[in-house]
């Protein structure tokens, strides 16, 4: 594929994929504005671990993306090649605290950037940040581009809004605007706020003699983990194709929380037994005897879709996309980055 941006506007810049796919951007050659919330201090750790806080190249203005002023002065003067839309509120727990600012945050946003395009650039192509959570309770799986859209959570409906906005303003008006669905992916780099990296946070503590257990939620709801890193690439090729389109990003491969909890635990050598059931539920480590994992009931959520697994053919074929990571390499590589920070005094 040949490599057509030069200049590349992505919201969100101080989140996971905001980071890695500036610094993915950046290493081909492409200067990104990122955008970060006003009357915030830029919080740059992502981008100084990924080597890119002091790159010429990257520069970091403001933006609230649901002031449609604001987007529209920000596209308007900006020359962009392409808008990757990442900002956003990005817990589903969180959605159903504040259901109307997660709305606005990610549906409203959309359409400001989607109406900003359409008036001032729309040569500019569009890259939205959607999620596997526009799907609800499926019945089919794995998901794929063609099924049923039915969220159940507030943030669902919020990037339900978004999704449907993007194919709304491509079919209209003939945007290059592309939606990604997105199945979890991690690295070493998410939020401490998600169960991947509370665990592998926590197992990384336990290890270092720190801790003694970590407390988790619903260990049964089957998700399909992938790899940011593979993640930001394929959105970054989906503003190349000729043509918009919408793609599911996923492994294919559906693991429970539990499973990840256990994978995490076995990169650091400790096997856990599981014993009990619903809150009662426990994890022990097999050697000692010494319980690790414990459940609270109030960080069970409304809503929590038992399984999503997505099938991503036709990004496969498309955009080349390849899950480079499995569940094991996965939480390895983020219990080591865990392991490093704390040995290192910045964890
Ligand atoms: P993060 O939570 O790591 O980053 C979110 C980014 O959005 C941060 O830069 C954050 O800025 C900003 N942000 C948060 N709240 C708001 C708000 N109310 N208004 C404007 N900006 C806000 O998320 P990820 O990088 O993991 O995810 C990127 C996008 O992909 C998000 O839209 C998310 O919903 C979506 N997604 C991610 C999945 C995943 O598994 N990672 C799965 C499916 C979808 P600040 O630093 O100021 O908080």
């Amino acid at each position: 594929m040949s490599w057509s941006l030069r200049h590349a506007l992505v919201t969100g810049i101080s989140g996971q994929d905001g980071a890695l796919l500036a610094a993915h951007l950046l290493a081909r050659g492409v200067a990104v504005t990122g955008t970060q919330r006003p009357g915030r201090t830029l919080d740059d750790w992502r981008l100084r671990e990924l080597c890119i806080a002091d790159d010429s190249r990257l520069r970091i203005v403001a933006l609230d993306p649901t002031d449609g002023g604001a987007c529209a002065e920000l596209i308007g003067a900006g020359a962009f090649d392409a808008v990757f839309h990442l900002a956003g509120q990005s817990r589903v727990a969180e959605s159903f605290r504040d259901p109307l600012g997660s709305l606005a945050a990610n549906g409203r946003s959309t359409v400001h950037l989607l109406e900003a395009l359409r008036l001032h650039a729309p040569q500019t192509r569009l890259v939205l940040a959607a999620s596997a959570e526009i799907f609800g309770a499926p019945a089919q799986a794995p998901q794929d581009e063609g099924t049923p859209l039915a969220a159940r959570s507030p943030y669902g409906v919020s990037k339900l809004l978004a999704h449907a906005s993007v194919a709304a303003w491509r079919a209209s008006y003939g945007l290059h605007a592309s939606s990604a669905i997105l199945f979890n992916h991690e690295s070493s780099l998410r939020d401490e706020a998600f169960v991947t990296r509370k665990i592998t946070l926590g197992v990384a503590r336990i290890a270092r003699g720190l801790e003694s257990g970590i407390v988790l939620g619903n260990l049964d709801a089957k998700r399909d983990f992938g790899y940011a890193s593979d993640f930001v690439a394929a959105m970054a090729a989906m503003a190349q194709r000729e043509s918009a389109d919408d793609y599911v990003l996923a492994t294919g491969h559906a693991a429970s929380i539990r499973e990840f909890a256990g994978a995490a635990f076995a990169a650091v050598g400790c096997a856990l037994d599981w014993r009990g059931r619903g809150v009662e539920e426990v994890g022990v480590d097999r050697a000692s005897g010494v319980i690790r994992v414990r459940i609270d009931g109030s960080l069970l959520r409304p809503f929590d879709a038992p399984l999503l697994v997505g099938n991503a053919a036709k990004a496969r074929a498309a955009l080349g996309f390849t899950p480079s990571l499995d569940l094991a390499a996965l939480a390895r590589t983020m219990v080591e980055a865990d392991l490093a920070r704390l040995d290192a005094g910045s964890a």
